[in-house]
């Protein structure tokens, strides 16, 4: 008798450690979003949901957070930041910047930083100051130089720009333009260029704003969204980093704060509005979760590809599917063959103002770290992969000093920043694109945030996503 119930305790023992060793079937329920069936495992709630975790979206977070919501992060990376991304060479330890490099002295931004304990510092931008390095002009599809090419001195240029800048002070706000927008607004850059006299100014308008393309084609509202009134002040005054130039510190302080309330990984499944509450189904790896919130902040790029998984509206889908964007892919090489004393800028002998044509190479630059350098290049056309990487390398090998192909350029870390630049044509702004795009934010429990929406300029985004966070903690 005992001996069996010893038996039959040692079976059961047996089986219980067999069981929880075989994976665990997870408890999932069934919930029916916009139409599908998803197996959820978890169900969390919050106050807001924020899809992305780059400069709005973390930008949103923390303000909340810190005005005492309840918030969760879903973003589709491993990490937050977004453009901002800092590469650590391993042999020096210098931190370089590949994505977002400063800043502008405002309230908004000093508070942050503080509120997140990294320090700041004054940084000057424009013309490299370091005289040691040489730039020389060249010819990326060719690998010729050009010794005749001079940049020009675009000082006096600069003021007449700033002087027509200073009638558009609510460019600096964001995108609530009057009615009729002005039509100078809506002038090709090139044509605005040749109408008040500003030549002198276009070589160094190409090089700040990198990533637009075309620049010459470009709508002058979106020039003078990049080079804005902030910028120029910036320019003048001097902008802000962080002290010990790593401007991912920030990000770090952030993923700290928020903790696990940040879905890192994430996959955004469907995304519904009703009047009284928000679902949001994603994805990381195997599980599925379900978030309930009372508001959502879509600080993510609104592209139709983001948009498929929202119960979009109908006037949501005319205006998200009127956006164009470039590509703008950053990074560092070694093994160029480029001395550490020449910075390498592109030009197209005989082309309008000498300036390439996108696609293109817009320069290689010296990082300070010996052997290593920065390129920028831009496509307006869709590339798949590492297409970009590749064009880039074969460029790199028709500049390389000692002749082409001497030695295979290795990239340190490169990232494709796409989409970039969400822009419409001249003829949607006349007809009150943006008027119709602001009159969505508060809608359907919906706030917009990013790029898009102002300028890709961290700052001016900080500001305008602080323009509406009292909205939202009045509404939850
Ligand atoms: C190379 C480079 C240099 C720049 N330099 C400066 C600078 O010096 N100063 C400055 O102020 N600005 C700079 N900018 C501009 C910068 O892009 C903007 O300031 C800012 O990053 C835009 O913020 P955002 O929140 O709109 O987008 P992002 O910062 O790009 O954030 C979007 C986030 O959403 C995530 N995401 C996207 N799609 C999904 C999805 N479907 N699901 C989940 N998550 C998703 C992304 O992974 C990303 O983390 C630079 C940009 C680039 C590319």
């Amino acid at each position: 008798m005992r001996s069996s119930t010893t038996d039959s305790g040692t079976m059961f023992s047996f089986l219980a450690i067999l069981v929880s060793l075989l994976p665990v079937a997870s408890a999932s329920t069934s919930y029916t979003v916009n139409g599908n069936k998803y197996n959820v495992d978890e169900v969390i709630t919050r106050d807001v949901t924020i899809l992305g975790g780059g400069s709005g979206g973390t930008y949103s977070a923390i303000r909340l957070n810190d005005l005492g919501k309840s918030v969760a992060v879903v973003e589709a990376a491993g990490r937050l930041g977004g453009n901002t991304e800092t590469y650590i060479d391993p042999g020096t330890g210098t931190p370089i910047e590949v994505g977002v490099q400063f800043f502008h002295n405002f309230t908004v931004v000093t508070d942050y930083f503080a509120r997140l304990g990294v320090a700041l510092t004054t940084v000057q931008a424009g013309p490299n100051p370091n005289t040691s390095v040489i730039t020389s002009y060249v010819d990326f599809l060719t690998g010729l130089p050009d010794p005749s090419y001079v940049f020009p001195n675009f000082t006096a240029a600069l003021g007449a720009y700033a002087a027509q800048l200073f009638q558009y002070p609510y460019l600096d706000l964001g995108f609530d333009l009057p009615s009729p927008v002005p039509s100078d607004l809506l002038l090709p850059f090139g044509q605005f260029v040749t109408k008040y006299s500003l030549q002198p100014l276009v070589p160094f308008a190409w090089i700040w704003c990198q990533g637009i393309g075309d620049l010459l084609a470009t709508p002058t509202i979106y020039i003078m969204k990049y080079l804005g009134l902030s910028s120029l002040q910036s320019l003048q005054e001097g902008f802000l980093a962080t002290a010990l130039h790593d401007n991912s510190l920030l990000y770090l302080s952030a993923e700290r704060v928020l903790g696990s309330n940040v879905l890192y990984n994430s996959t955004i499944l469907a995304v519904k509005r009703t009047n009284d509450y928000v679902q949001t189904v994603i994805k990381q790896g195997s599980k599925t979760t379900l978030i309930k919130s009372s508001q959502l902040i879509v600080a993510i790029p609104p592209t139709v590809q983001n948009m498929k998984v929202f119960d979009s509206t109908h006037q949501e889908n005319r205006l998200f599917s009127q956006f164009t964007y470039s590509e703008y892919f950053t990074a560092l090489l070694r093994g160029t063959g480029i001395p550490d004393t020449v910075t390498l800028s592109n030009v197209s002998p005989g082309a309008n103002f000498s300036l390439p044509l996108p696609p293109n190479v817009y320069a290689v630059d010296q990082t300070g770290v010996s052997g290593l350098v920065a390129v920028t290049y831009v496509s307006t056309t869709a590339t798949v992969g590492d297409e970009i990487a590749n064009l880039v390398v074969e460029q790199i090998k028709n500049v390389q000093v000692e002749g082409k192909g001497v030695s295979e350029p290795v990239y340190a870390v490169k990232s494709n920043h796409r989409p970039f630049e969400l822009r419409v044509d001249a003829k949607a702004i006349k007809n009150g694109f943006y008027a119709d795009l602001y009159s969505l934010q508060g809608e359907k429990r919906t706030w917009w945030t990013g790029a898009a929406w102002h300028a890709h300029d961290s700052s001016l985004i900080w500001r305008f996503t602080e323009g509406f966070l009292s909205n939202i903690t009045a509404a939850v």
